[in-house]
């Protein structure tokens, strides 16, 4: 009697296990939104020359948008640049591709200045240097850059018409990658045409690029004294990033559906610029994630334990192991919260590990069951 009492025994925990892993495979094989509702918009938005302790000199009064970011979000402000550059278009070329500046991988546009007419990514590079704006556009969703400097027109001669590549994932959606390209210089006046355009049909993936505290900190340097003209710049940012935040918020259309990334391209050194590589107030940059499924007040070095290792006040090599969180983690970020795939011949975040979501969090979750339910079978 004692055997077979022992033996059911057995067989209950043998088939518990069993349905144990059963339903950690089924859990597995679920969509990506399953966890935290699907995301269908993502908003990318890089603002210029922000130093990260400008954020936390101005404090919750002063900076009440984004330290709403950081309670609602995940986020760090010890993100890093790119390694060897410091300029606009060079660092939101990373952002945009995923890609380091150098080397036979990275993307290779130094050049910070307006560009010739004739210039592409790829004319520079010598090949195609594909985009986030590719691998949404040829889903068949829709893509926007907005921006406050006219020298990102070599985003919009990269990818339009003639010298975006071929679309060859499903229906072919034409060779345009930026469905909707808007350069104002003032940033309220874009914000608001930005606003008008997500009321009226909102994008799948658009970049937002705030230029104010780069315009400030090369005229008055980066002086983080609250008062300074920087300063009143990143806290004029702050109110019109409030802006956008509502509108996701009170917008039936985006409200659960839309994830907010908010990076920067560099920071700046009072009494210098942002182009010196080794000042750690010029690479030094915040990475803030805020939507559906994102964990309310996560650091995301915490959340990232074992795929990304903050990098204290240094700034470490590509070649390094494991790496920090850098703004050129953004682009396949968007797509795996699109659920799509990472931009070809990317290098930053290519195997889209970098978690912000609960899916993530819970999906790891689910591995460790499986993970533990295996050893207990063996
Ligand atoms: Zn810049």
């Amino acid at each position: 009697m004692h055997y077979s009492i022992g033996r059911t025994l057995a067989n209950l925990i043998y088939t518990g296990r069993r349905g144990c892993l059963f339903i950690c495979l089924l859990l597995l094989m679920l969509p990506a939104g399953a966890f935290g509702g699907p995301v269908e918009y993502v908003i990318h938005i890089s603002v210029d020359g922000l130093r990260s302790d400008a954020i936390t000199i101005l404090g919750h009064t002063r900076a009440p948008s984004f330290y709403r970011l950081r309670a609602e979000g995940s986020y760090t402000d010890n993100a890093r640049t790119d390694v060897h550059y410091l300029g606009t278009l060079p660092n939101h070329t990373s952002q945009l591709t995923g890609r380091g500046v150098k080397g036979p991988t990275g993307h290779n546009y130094g050049d910070n200045r307006f560009p010739p007419l004739l210039r592409t990514l790829h004319s520079n590079k010598g090949a195609y240097v594909a985009s986030v704006f590719d691998v949404v556009h040829d889903h068949g969703l829709s893509t926007a850059l907005y921006t406050g400097k006219e020298k990102f027109q070599i985003f919009r001669q990269s990818y339009n018409s003639i010298n975006g590549a071929p679309d060859q994932k499903g229906v072919d959606n034409g060779r345009n990658k930026i469905d909707h390209y808007v350069y104002i210089e003032d940033t309220e006046k874009l914000i608001n045409n930005y606003i008008a355009a997500m009321h009226s049909t909102p994008f799948n993936y658009s970049l937002l690029h705030l230029r104010d505290p780069d315009s400030a900190g090369h005229q008055d340097y980066w002086d983080v004294t609250p008062g300074s003209s920087y300063m009143n710049a990143v806290a004029r940012i702050d109110k019109l990033l409030g802006k956008i935040l509502d509108m996701v918020a009170t917008s039936p259309r985006l409200s659960g559906k839309t994830v907010v990334i908010v990076t920067a391209d560099h920071g700046g050194t009072y009494g210098s610029n942002h182009t010196i590589l080794d000042s750690r107030k010029n690479y030094t940059i915040p990475f803030y994630v805020w939507g559906t499924g994102v964990p309310a007040g996560g650091d995301l070095y915490i959340l990232n334990k074992q795929t990304r290792l903050d990098p204290g006040n240094a700034r470490p090599p590509y070649s390094d192991p494991i790496q920090p969180i850098r703004e050129g983690d953004a682009a396949n970020l968007a797509l795996d919260l699109l659920g799509l795939e990472p931009i070809p011949g990317s290098t930053i975040n290519f195997s889209q590990n970098l978690a912000v979501t609960q899916e993530h969090s819970s999906k790891s979750l689910v591995w460790i069951v499986l993970l533990a339910g295996l050893v207990l079978l063996l």
